[in-house]
């Protein structure tokens, strides 16, 4: 066995086949994924770089089980899901 992908600390997780999005195995895992990025990006900032876009938040797949990262905030998708007031979010 070798190890070719030595500048990554994790293991590439595995795509969803529903969503095409990275799947990680519950919601700490998901959740270190977001700090790495989120750490990522400040260094960009840090270099004077353009920060990319960072997922703010993970959510649990209903296809796989396993959790995805997004950029969405819960208050938007709530609001196009139709689950809420859009006055409501409006704060
Ligand atoms: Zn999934």
């Amino acid at each position: 066995m070798s190890r070719s992908n030595r500048s990554r600390p994790f293991h590439k997780p595995p795509i969803c086949a529903a969503t095409g999005k990275a799947r990680f195995r519950d919601r700490a895992d998901a959740t270190l994924a977001i700090r790495s990025m989120t750490f990522a990006a400040s260094k960009r900032v840090a270099l004077g770089l353009e920060p990319r876009p960072v997922p703010i938040r993970s959510y649990k797949c209903e296809s796989c089980g396993g959790h995805h990262l997004t950029r969405m905030p819960l208050s938007v998708y709530l609001k196009l899901a139709g689950l809420v007031d859009s006055e409501a979010v409006a704060a």
